[in-house]
């Protein structure tokens, strides 16, 4: 595994479950997936030496962070396979070409320009209008490395603000909802879906997934239908996210793709048959993919370091609930914003777990008494 975040933890967690080994390669110490893998390599990513060390000694290599340099996925592909490829994970590293990308093959993004220059800012504000969003192409997630620009006032030191040079402009969307399908296709080509997951963000961070929504069949079946596209164009071997805006007019359109288990496909641990972690332990590992069928509806709520401010959260109050399942990540700094775990409730509806995981967090932050 390279990466040494919660995404690895888990896939470590599956792993080990069905008897592997992990090796994990990462620039920090006692990372959380260092905490639960059998060998833990504290490796920057551009240190090709340690990168090909690891290599030799293990059987395959996937990761859980897609800004992994494209060097660094080459030098590890002398000695193992690299799954997904190198070139899924260089056309998702950056914004202009995952749409160009997403182009080429006929799916709908959302409308936006390249832009290289203040000039070219100018230019495409004037062709999409306001407001917009300004993005960094590359190194840009959880709404880091953006700018909305609702005024023309705005424009201004816009594009030097951002420091980079390439950036895309996108028009802004009054969505009605966002939401993500999450696919695992395996060697043979064979691929098991989950969701349409049902995604809500605050401060352009996920906050809450539920599933199933209650989406029109043909949106659902689109949504479906064109996860299981890109992963077939990409010759995914792996597990990969597409999210989505679903624009008010009906009109599904790609936000963007992470080639890796994703954060609204968390509470597959608790309400699939197999979850995304394990998908990703038979895809990588050439086996035959799990069912991906929805046990009950389920949602889950991030936990976000801000949780902490007055102190640690009231786990045993948390856990005399019962039934919320809660998943710690093992970091020790509880950073504004940082995601530290995750709890996930299943109901008789998806509505009804949105209720239960917003109550539990609330309990944790001692907001309202426990209630079974
Ligand atoms: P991103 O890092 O591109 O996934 O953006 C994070 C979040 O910011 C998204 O999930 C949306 O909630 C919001 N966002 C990003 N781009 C747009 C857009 N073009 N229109 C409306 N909201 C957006």
């Amino acid at each position: 595994m390279l990466g040494g975040g919660q995404l690895g933890r888990m896939f470590a967690i599956a792993a080990r479950r069905l008897g592997y080994r992990v090796h994990v390669l990462a620039p920090d110490d006692d990372s959380p997936t260092g905490q639960v893998a059998d060998i833990e390599t504290r490796a920057a990513y551009d240190d090709l030496d340690a990168v090909s060390c690891f290599a030799r000694r293990v059987s395959v290599v996937t990761f859980e962070f897609e800004n992994i340099p494209a060097a660094a996925a080459e030098t590890a592909a002398q000695y193992a396979p690299v799954r997904p490829s190198g070139e899924l994970l260089h056309i998702t590293q950056n914004r202009a070409r995952e749409k160009a990308f997403l182009t080429k093959v006929g799916l709908p993004v959302t409308p936006h320009v390249v832009v290289r220059s203040e000039s070219d800012l100018r230019r495409a504000l004037e062709r999409l209008g306001y407001p917009a969003v300004l993005k960094t192409a590359v190194w840009g997630y959880d709404g880091k490395g953006q700018i909305c620009i609702d005024t023309p006032a705005k424009a201004d030191g816009a594009w030097g603000a951002l420091k980079t040079d390439q950036a895309i402009l996108e028009a802004f969307i009054d969505f009605e909802s966002e939401l993500s399908v999450i696919v695992a296709r395996g060697v043979e080509g064979e691929a098991e879906t989950y969701g349409p997951m049902m995604n809500v963000h605050r401060d352009h961070i996920l906050d809450i997934t539920s599933t199933p929504g209650e989406l029109r069949v043909p949106i659902c079946l689109q949504a479906i239908e064109i996860a299981r596209t890109v992963a077939e164009a990409a010759e995914l071997v792996g597990v990969l996210c597409v999210e989505f805006f679903l624009g008010r007019d009906g009109r599904l359109m790609i936000n963007e793709l992470a080639p890796r288990p994703h954060n609204s496909g968390h509470l597959t641990i608790d309400a699939h048959e197999t979850c995304q972690f394990e998908q990703q332990v038979r895809a990588v590992c050439a086996l035959p993919l799990g069912s991906a069928e929805l046990l009950r509806p389920a949602a889950m709520a991030n936990l976000l370091g801000d949780l902490w401010r007055d102190g640690e959260p009231d786990w045993p109050a948390l856990c005399a609930m019962g039934d919320v399942k809660l998943h710690l990540y093992g970091k020790k700094q509880p950073r504004q914003g940082r995601k530290m775990g995750h709890l996930t409730a299943l109901e008789q509806t998806a509505e009804a777990a949105v209720k239960r995981v917003a109550t539990a967090r609330a309990v944790c932050r001692r907001e309202v008494p426990f209630e079974r």
